[in-house]
């Protein structure tokens, strides 16, 4: 395996069950396999399962796909297109080369339309050529499959010749980029195999499978040729033989027929019978209603003849199927790269067409911290409103700097859209990050490692969780593995238990995203009181959802700007939602009287009698200039030191002295 990469033990040991099932569970039938590769937290972002839940990546919080990423941006053509596609956001990449070839394609077509849309309509001529190799290759595949490869495969000079034509043209445009150039040799030369195939395998009610028979074209074999024309020349002789008969016995009715229980044989209506008993020439066979059945010897030596050219027409038209399965597997490398440009095309040309449609922008992809988008929209919330005539998405702008601003504190009323921002800023950045153009106007994203989202409740009862353990198991995984090349996003933690212990916990995860992780984040809440922190948090900056009131009435302006939000408006939109005029009522009187009772008391006032607020200054040492040697003792974790690598710590740190 050396020749493939550097394995651990457990890496081997996982692909030898994998190859183990395969090898049980088809009976000896290797697929075609794909060298191992081996995929590292160094080349793709990570996004853990409940994050991927939460921003409805390619399944929505209801289990279906409606309303997702994925059905949002999906423009592809093909199947092995939308296989791709999905792969490509369930993994977006960290090597800012590789996304950026990826959007140098996306650019390409973008540049040139008439390319683009010549190169879909060809798409949509294709098959899925990747399941039927891997149907053929584990003897599961038949004729039908061999069509659909050589009618893909054919395609491929058509392909070709418009990106040539295109790049001989397009010299003071832009030149057809190397990672398209990659992919036009991907497609590969297959004339050979296509015109073999175009000789062999008929394109009219061609079977699924090979024992069916009746697939290879005229022509191809001369000896299949031969064995046809004997079987053609029999079912003559039998009609001669009718004649015969008919002849011989004056019975006008008289027929030769065949079913596959007793092969061929003569049958003449029941009047007729006694005298056919009669003629010693005729064997009686059996009756039936209407009619008795009889044999010759005659017939069943012609039986035998014609079964056995049947037989061996079908014996030699496998054997063809199976030479013809030969020259494919012996091409199945390049089938493969074939069917992975043919993906890549449709991905490129698909993602392509989104940005056109939808006004979607090429983002620039860097190694710093910065993550500033001008002009930001969730692209699923923009089309749902523009399919329901809702009215336009507002876009919003978020801009975090290197090394500053780069914790956001979200307050705005229920309803403003708090949750719609978060989210699509995770979203901008997976979809850049897979290589693809963004909605938003300009995009700058500091390439980020992992993505983390705790947005809107779910329970897992199922597994015997509550609302608020999902909430809290979910939340200490961010804190414990965010880093300072990590984006967070965080909604309202801590609202599912009592209100002080749920401020609490709130205020201690922002000075902990804040002091230890050094995320990029974005935090919103309901909990005002959080907004003091400003003053002890350098990097934390104040952001708010813009509301107007009118006659009374909250209007939603869906905006984001620096700042506080004065009031929460929950009541005003349980009003809106329904609730009786009696509840609303008193829900004012009850919170006019809170109101007054903690008049007096400042937000920060209330925050400071939290006992966690010592903390928030213990917290703050993290933040001192620390020491090599404390650096050193901070990034060690102790639980996976063995006690000899822990003595050789010791050796080192005293060495740093
Ligand atoms: P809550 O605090 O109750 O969870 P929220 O502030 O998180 O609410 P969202 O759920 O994000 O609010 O948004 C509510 C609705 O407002 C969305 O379903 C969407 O229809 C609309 N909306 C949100 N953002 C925008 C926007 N930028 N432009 C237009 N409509 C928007």
């Amino acid at each position: 395996l050396q020749a493939y990469g550097d394995f651990t033990t457990n890496e081997v040991c996982a692909a030898g069950a994998l190859l183990d099932y395969v090898q049980n569970s088809q009976k000896g039938a290797l697929p075609l396999l794909q060298p191992i590769v081996k995929m590292t937290s160094s080349t793709v972002m990570e996004i853990d399962n409940a994050t991927r839940r939460s921003l409805e990546l390619t399944i929505s919080l209801n289990g279906t796909r409606d309303n997702t990423l994925l059905k949002s941006i999906d423009y592809t053509l093909t199947s092995g297109g939308g296989r791709l596609l999905v792969s490509r956001i369930n993994n977006p990449l960290k090597e800012k080369s590789l996304i950026n070839s990826r959007l140098d394609m996306i650019e390409f077509f973008i540049q040139n339309p008439q390319a683009r849309l010549a190169i879909r309509e060809i798409l949509k001529e294709t098959g899925d050529i990747e399941r039927a190799l891997g149907r053929l290759i584990i003897g599961k595949g038949g004729p039908r499959d061999m069509l659909g490869i050589k009618n893909t495969l054919s395609l491929t000079p058509k392909i070709r010749n418009i990106l040539r034509f295109k790049s001989q043209e397009s010299k003071i445009e832009m030149p057809i980029p190397p990672v398209l150039g990659n992919v036009m040799n991907n497609l590969g030369e297959h004339s050979s195999l296509v015109a073999k195939l175009q000789k062999a395998i008929v394109s009219d009610n061609t079977p699924n499978f090979a024992r069916d028979g009746g697939f290879i074209c005229e022509g191809y074999s001369a000896a299949l040729d031969v064995i046809k024309t004997l079987k053609c020349d029999s079912q003559k002789v039998i009609a001669n033989l009718q004649d015969k008969y008919i002849e011989a016995t004056k019975i006008n009715n008289l027929r030769i027929k065949f079913n596959s229980l007793i092969g061929y044989y003569i049958e003449v209506p029941n009047k007729n019978a006694e005298s056919m008993m009669q003629n010693p020439d005729f064997i009686f066979r059996q009756s039936v209603l209407a009619a008795t059945r009889f044999t010759t010897v005659e017939l069943t030596e012609l039986e035998n003849e014609v079964r056995s050219a049947s037989d061996k027409y079908l014996a030699l038209e496998l054997q063809l199927f199976d030479d013809l399965l030969n020259d494919i597997r012996a091409n199945s490398a390049c089938i493969v790269k074939a069917s992975q440009a043919f993906a890549e095309l449709d991905i490129a040309t698909s993602l392509a067409e989104l940005a056109v449609k939808n006004n979607y922008c090429r983002p620039v992809l860097d190694d710093t911290r910065i993550f500033s988008i001008e002009g930001g929209r969730h692209p699923v919330v923009e089309q749902a409103l523009k399919s329901s005539g809702s009215g336009a998405f507002v876009a919003n702008d978020c801009h975090m700097d290197d090394n500053c601003n780069n914790l956001w504190l979200l307050t705005g009323p229920n309803m403003a859209g708090k949750s719609t921002f978060m989210r699509q800023n995770a979203i901008i950045a997976i979809m850049a990050q897979m290589g693809s153009y963004v909605p938003a106007a300009k995009a700058h994203i500091g390439i980020i490692n992992k993505m983390f989202s705790r947005v809107g409740a779910s329970d897992d009862l199922a597994r015997g969780q509550s609302t608020f353990m999902v909430e809290m198991v979910e939340t200490a995984a961010i804190l414990n593995k965010a880093d300072d090349r990590s984006f967070v996003i965080l909604d309202e933690i801590g609202r599912g238990t009592a209100t002080f212990d749920g401020l609490s916990i709130a205020w201690a995860v922002v000075e902990y995203l804040h002091n230890v992780n050094h995320c990029r984040t974005i935090f919103a809440t309901h909990y005002h009181e959080l907004t003091s922190l400003k003053d002890q948090l350098p990097n934390l900056s104040l952001h708010c959802m813009r509301v107007k009131e009118f006659n009374n009435e909250v209007i939603f302006m869906h905006e984001v700007t620096t700042g506080t939000a004065d009031r929460s408006y929950g009541i005003n939109v349980a009003q809106i939602a329904g609730l009786p005029a009696k509840v609303i009522k008193r829900a004012n009187n009850v919170l006019h009287n809170i109101e007054r009772q903690n008049k007096g008391l400042s937000a920060e006032q209330v925050a400071q009698e939290l006992p966690l607020f010592e903390y928030a200054n213990e917290t703050q040492i993290n933040t001192k200039q620390l020491s090599p040697i404390e650096e050193e003792l901070q990034k060690l974790n102790l639980d996976e030191l063995s006690p000899r690598e822990a003595l050789e710590k010791l050796y080192e740190l005293k060495n740093m002295f």
